[in-house]
């Protein structure tokens, strides 16, 4: 149900609940980015984005950055770079690189996924990557690498765990890639630095444009020798920008000012948790960051979801909804949310 998304309607948008990457660039941050110094970024000429790879290297534990267009390109890139073909990495099977990137460590890397399952709380089991590595034998392919996702559908992973998976990986000779989409989301929810969590990586992609509100924009963590590789990558994939500094002024403002504010998201998403889950039939897991599924009973699944739509409230799925929370809706939305959602079962009683 992720990748399915309603478009937006005629009707007159409530509020928009179907990703943290709907946000818009305000009034600030078109300032900031109306003024961003810019240069030639494939030179290493762009000021702005020098800037913005070496605050995001230094508050993320790494020696190096490198900004990209997208998500899905710094997975890739760290893929590519961490991997050689033939190569295999050990991935849970609810995993974006794996499921929801087109297939790119397979079509453009040679890289042999090997999918493990995700527990209920998103971690993998250390047994069953233990027993999905392969030994050194010309029948398999090379097992190179552990990439893990945090948060994964709005799940934390616990720190014990984050331990515990490194010193499995380092005493099988894996590297370890996170994407961290989300890991702000993580971050602020525990209470942890992000370095903190990031430290049990060798690299880290991290999204600018999803809950932190930048238009676009991701970067790729690790040491320097693995950046300078993974800039190669990005320059193949055409991912090379010239004066993405307008973008990149972006990134680094909101790095600075929109990541502790992410609890307030998380508020939101427990608000909508707490009303949405008063209504009968709905099953609401309890989220633990910005995003909230529920569960509709199959029979007014599709009756509820264009009630949601016709009322201006846009969120993905229809027996498994997804309502995820961000900088573009306040608490009065939230609560037009609820409130329209309790109409739909009102009416039918
Ligand atoms: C959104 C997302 C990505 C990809 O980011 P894009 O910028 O949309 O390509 C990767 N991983 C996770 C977990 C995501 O949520």
């Amino acid at each position: 149900m992720y990748p399915q998304s309603n478009t937006a309607s005629q009707h007159a948008i409530v509020a928009d609940f179907r990703s943290d990457t709907v946000t818009r660039p305000g009034a600030t941050l078109r300032k900031v980015m109306h003024d961003a110094e810019v240069g030639d970024d494939v030179f290493h000429d762009d000021p702005a984005v020098n800037r913005l790879e070496a605050f995001a290297a230094d508050m993320l534990g790494f020696e190096s950055a490198l900004f990209a267009p997208s998500g899905t390109q710094t997975n890739l890139i760290g893929l590519l770079t961490h991997c050689q073909r033939g190569d295999e990495y050990l991935v849970g099977q609810e995993a974006h690189t794996y499921r929801y990137e087109g297939g790119g460590a397979a079509v453009l890397g040679s890289i042999q996924p090997q999918p493990i399952l995700n527990q209920p709380d998103g971690t993998l089991a250390l047994a069953d990557i233990a027993a999905a590595i392969k030994p050194d034998d010309y029948h398999f392919a090379r097992s190179r690498l552990l990439a893990l996702e945090n948060t994964i559908g709005g799940r934390v992973l616990p720190m014990s765990y984050l331990a515990e998976v490194e010193a499995l990986a380092r005493q099988r000779r894996l590297s370890l890639h996170l994407d961290g989409a989300r890991l702000f989301n993580a971050s602020v929810k525990l209470g942890v630095p992000a370095a903190e969590i990031a430290g049990h990586f060798d690299s880290v992609s991290i999204c600018l444009s999803k809950g932190l509100g930048a238009p676009v924009g991701s970067l790729l963590l690790g040491s320097r020798d693995f950046i300078g590789e993974a800039r190669r990558w990005r320059k193949m994939l055409g991912g090379g920008m010239r004066q993405a500094g307008i973008l990149a002024a972006a990134g680094e403002y909101v790095l600075r000012h929109h990541v502790e504010r992410l609890s307030e998201d998380h508020y939101h998403a427990e608000r909508l948790a707490e009303g949405l889950g008063s209504l009968s039939g709905l099953q609401v897991t309890p989220p633990q960051t910005n995003i909230v599924f529920v569960r509709v009973p199959p029979a007014v699944a599709e009756a509820f979801a264009s009630h949601l739509l016709q009322h201006g409230i846009l969120i993905t799925g229809t027996t498994l909804q997804r309502w995820v929370t961000h900088l573009d809706v306040d608490r009065s939305q939230v609560d037009a949310a609820i409130r329209i959602a309790r109409q739909f079962f009102e009416s039918r009683a």
